[in-house]
């Protein structure tokens, strides 16, 4: 094998002026990433466009792919022997099974160190030579690291594969006896720097005839701006309304916004564009009306994607229960056949899972509830036809095979037939089979898998595959620091450029020594390298552009922010100032662009008379809590998904508990028949009434359970019931008459259904004590106020009065893990223990008798349910943030984006 020296050579540069000639004579136009080939591709044919109706596409590549064209060029045309190229991931399976193997190495994670060896073994291809003679001893790498790499080169050879990092030294060496397979003139785009490796290859073409210039393009002499903020987010906001005032004042214009650490501000950033810049995009369910107009420079992980996540999931059912999360996502999947026509029965189906509280579902029990419900056919047809795969999961099989059958199974699914596929799922689509190609065309390296193995490393993979779609050209371009190198701009914004951010903190790798790597120039290796390197790629950007604004944060949280020292030089006293207010953002830039805006009025629409209304006190109560509320729930019939949790919901806990306690009432009648009854008859008693309330309940419901949890569910219950007999036993005579008793009510001209939990005759029967069971955290201070927390007895007292029958005490009936209490208020003394006189109430003691008291209640029932049945509907929490916190209609009242705008 022969070796060839690198040598140092003065290239000359080609300018804007040469590069349509240059790629119109077949050059090669190479860049150091894959961002700056898809801008300058752009950038070629917009100027094109100014002159030409008709070229070819022109040769611009990042130099990742192109030596890996080059590459296959060379192997077809037999100048180099068949071997393979490995991917990125392949290659990392490999260290991780050779670490693994290490028998010297315990470790917890290989999969990190893997991918830390993979990096050491680029750099160190990057910089030497693999058999030069000034090559890597023991003494400058871990000593693992060492025995792994030798490794590593064994495996390649012997199985006939070639790293990544390799390939220049390889193309070279293989190539040096024949003629290279390109002859075309290359220009460089981008490099700061070139490694010893790039070097090498490139002084190689150039002696073998080819051409290598660098394509230098014309410094800009920008204008700076600064802009002064509060916090990130309105930095955010003022940079999107920046871009938007731009285009609207020159659509041609291209801008960027250039952000640090822009993996950790992607999500806000998306956001906030989307909100100033892609409105439609919250508007639509699809992500294919209107065409968004920025771009990130970095793409986002495969796994990510709900197209992709769905069909790794349904691939999982074949071997393992689903949690209930994964499920949801399933049944909302507008992926599977049906979504369009039985989207609502889904949604609702989902709802009634999370209900449930189960958190694992086996693909059987599913397949049952979604029968039992009889609504979801076109699911249900699809679950069942997958079900019989049921792949054995100790079957071991080459990734080929499975690959085949996750094929089949998905197309029996119907997995991308929900409805037509837009632009970016197509590209997914294509993303997806690429994966499985992959890595089916690996069987060597992942021999005989099992499915759960099978999936687990697909999964990896899928995760590990940054996905970018396709978007055409765009006006603005979101991009990292590292991915700015040769972008030039008509504007730009830097966005977060503090000090906590720039320059930024590097981790060398540790597999090679810190001389090593100062030797070889790598930045993370030194303080000083690390300065240096900021310091020029910040001049770059400050000469990448005609104007540039730099947004200045003043806060992050309680943390003080300080301008990145980098940049200090460049904001003196020349820097202009100008300040983005946010009142006056501009609002709807696509929307605007594609669509009339829609006009609406926000006068109340009032309730037809004579329409039902389906609903009870919960009415009052949410009119209380937040008119939007009670409108979105008893109007618009929305259903607000309940939180996960694990086990069955307090809702169903709840439920069970007022029926145990309804039955025990319903035999026993009054406290001398409980009183006259020892304690283990009152606990057999209750247990079979909990067993039969069960079975009635749970089934009605279409409610399945482990038995592990439903015992556990009765045990709690059987403690709670026991705890409050014990409390009634206490008290004094008693006959409960009403029991969990249904009527309707009608308060202001609302007609509501109640159903009053409790009703005791106390006083030898002459006073009436109202009793609700509670197990939540509530007071009798809730039923005061303009704005009540809990309506619900002052409404149930209304009700039994208007019948004539007059009620003397108010009691909640608390019974909780951490107590049992009867607590409330009374028209006098005489009630049990914490049932006080109202006037002895900090909010009681306003009125001057218990008749006064009570009529002022019903005044403000009354205005509650007049404003429901008027329409009032608007966003008015009765304490912000508070009553926000548990309500979940934040996506639909826009109460955010309101307060933002006041
Ligand atoms: S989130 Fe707040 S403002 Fe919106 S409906 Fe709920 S309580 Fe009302």
């Amino acid at each position: 094998m022969s070796l060839v020296t690198c040598k140092d050579q003065p290239r000359s540069n080609i300018s804007d002026d040469d590069i349509h000639p240059f790629l119109d004579q077949g050059g090669i136009l190479l860049t150091c990433s894959v961002h700056l080939a898809r801008n300058l591709r752009q950038y070629v044919d917009r100027s094109r466009q100014e002159y030409q109706s008709v070229w070819s596409s022109p040769k611009i590549l990042p130099w990742s792919a192109w030596l890996e064209d080059m590459w296959d060029t060379a192997m077809l045309s037999g100048q180099i022997p068949p071997l393979r190229l490995l991917s990125s991931q392949h290659e990392k399976k490999v260290w991780q099974q050779i670490i693994v193997e290490d028998s010297s190495s315990e470790l917890v994670y290989p999969a990190g160190l893997a991918r830390q060896a993979q990096n050491a073994w680029r750099l160190w291809l990057d910089h030497e030579h693999p058999h030069g003679q000034n090559r890597l001893g023991q003494e400058s790498v871990n000593q693992s690291f060492f025995a792994w790499a030798q490794k590593f080169s064994e495996i390649c050879r012997a199985n006939g594969w070639v790293s990544q990092a390799e390939l220049p030294w390889k193309l070279v060496n293989y190539l040096s006896a024949t003629s290279p397979p390109i002859t075309a003139s290359v220009a460089l785009a981008g490099f700061d720097r070139l490694t010893p490796a790039q070097e090498c290859l490139l002084d190689f073409l150039q002696e073998r005839g080819v051409s290598i210039v660098l394509y230098e393009r014309s410094p800009r002499q920008a204008r700076i701006m600064a802009q002064p903020c509060t916090d990130p987010e309105e930095e955010i906001r003022l940079a999107a309304s920046w871009a938007f005032r731009q285009l609207e004042e020159s659509p041609e214009r291209r801008l960027g916004i250039i952000v640090p650490d822009l993996e950790a501000r992607k999500k806000s950033l998306q956001r906030n564009l989307d909100e100033i810049l892609f409105p439609q995009k919250r508007l639509s369910i699809t992500s294919r009306d209107g065409v968004c107009p920025y771009r990130f420079s970095t793409g986002e992980s495969l796994a990510s994607f709900s197209m992709i996540r769905d069909a790794i999931v349904l691939l999982e059912f074949q071997f393992q229960d689903i949690s209930l999360n994964s499920l949801t996502t399933i049944l909302l999947s507008p992926y599977l056949p049906g979504w369009s026509e039985e989207y609502h029965a889904r949604a609702d189906l989902a709802l009634f899972l999370r209900e449930t509280g189960a958190q694992q579902v086996k693909p059987g029990q599913l397949a049952a509830m979604i029968r039992d419900q009889a609504s979801c056919p076109v699911l249900l047809q699809a679950l069942q036809s997958i079900l019989p795969y049921q792949f054995g999961s100790k079957d071991s099989l080459f990734p080929q095979q499975w690959v085949q059958r996750f094929i089949s199974l998905l197309q029996e699914a119907g997995w991308g037939q929900g409805r037509a596929l837009d632009d970016r799922e197509m590209n997914l689509l294509d993303a997806w089979k690429q994966l499985l190609n992959g890595f089916s065309a690996a069987q060597e390296i992942w021999g005989r898998l099992t499915l759960e193995n099978a999936l687990s490393h697909l999964r990896e993979m899928a995760t590990e595959t940054v996905f970018q779609a396709e978007q055409g050209d765009v006006p603005i371009e979101v991009v990292g620091i590292h991915d700015c190198a040769g972008l030039q701009f008509d504007a730009v914004w830097l966005l977060g450029w503090h000090d906590g951010v720039w320059p930024e903190r590097r981790y060398r790798n540790p597999l090679i020594s810190a001389d090593v790597q100062k030797r070889w120039g790598i930045t993370a290796a030194s303080e000083e390298l690390t300065c240096e390197d900021a310091a020029t790629i910040t001049r770059n950007i400050f000469s990448s552009a005609n104007e540039i604004q730099v947004g200045l944060p003043r806060v992050d949280g309680d943390q003080l922010l300080q301008p990145s020292p980098m940049i200090s030089d460049y904001l003196d006293d020349k820097a202009h100032s100008q300040v983005y207010r946010i009142e006056e953002l501009p609002r709807l830039y696509s929307l605007q662009k594609t669509s009339s805006i829609e006009s609406f009025s926000e006068k109340p629409i009032p309730f037809q008379s004579g329409k039902k209304v389906h609903g009870g006190s919960a009415i009052l109560e949410l009119q209380s809590a937040c008119p939007f509320q009670a409108f979105a729930c008893f109007r618009l019939h929305v259903k607000a998904p309940s939180r996960t949790q694990v086990g069955p919901s307090e809702r169903l806990h709840g439920s069970l508990l007022h029926a145990v306690l309804e039955r025990f009432w319903d035999q026993v009648g009054d406290r001398n028949t409980l009183a006259g009854m020892d304690q283990g008859e009152v606990q057999g008693r209750v247990k079979t009434i909990i067993d039969s309330i069960f079975h009635e309940q749970l089934q009605s419901k279409g409610m399945r359970f482990s038995e592990n949890w439903e015992d556990m569910m009765k045990s709690r219950l059987l403690d709670l019931v026991m705890n409050w007999l014990n409390l009634e036993r206490s008290r004094d005579d008693f006959s409960v008459t009403d029991r969990e008793c249904s009527s309707m009510t009608d308060v202001g001209g609302l007609k509501l259904r109640i159903k009053i939990d409790r009703v005791d005759q106390i006083h030898h029967g002459q006073d009436l004590l109202l009793i609700d069971y509670k197990t939540g955290r509530v007071s009798p201070s809730g039923w005061f106020s303009e704005r009540p927390e809990d309506p619900q007895l002052p409404l149930y007292c209304r009700a039994l009065h208007q019948k004539g029958r007059m009620v003397r005490g108010l009691a909640l009936g608390l019974i909780r893990k951490d107590g049992v209490a009867l607590l409330g208020l009374a028209a006098d003394e005489g009630f049990p223990d914490k049932i006080k006189p109202f006037h002895k109430h900090e909010l009681g003691q306003q009125y001057q008798s218990w008749e006064q008291m009570l009529q002022d209640w019903d005044r403000v029932l009354e205005g509650l349910a007049q404003d429901f049945l008027m329409g009032k509907a608007t966003p008015d929490p009765r304490k912000f943030p508070e009553t926000c916190r548990y309500c979940r209609l934040q996506t639909l009242c826009r109460i955010d984006e309101m307060r933002k705008a006041l």
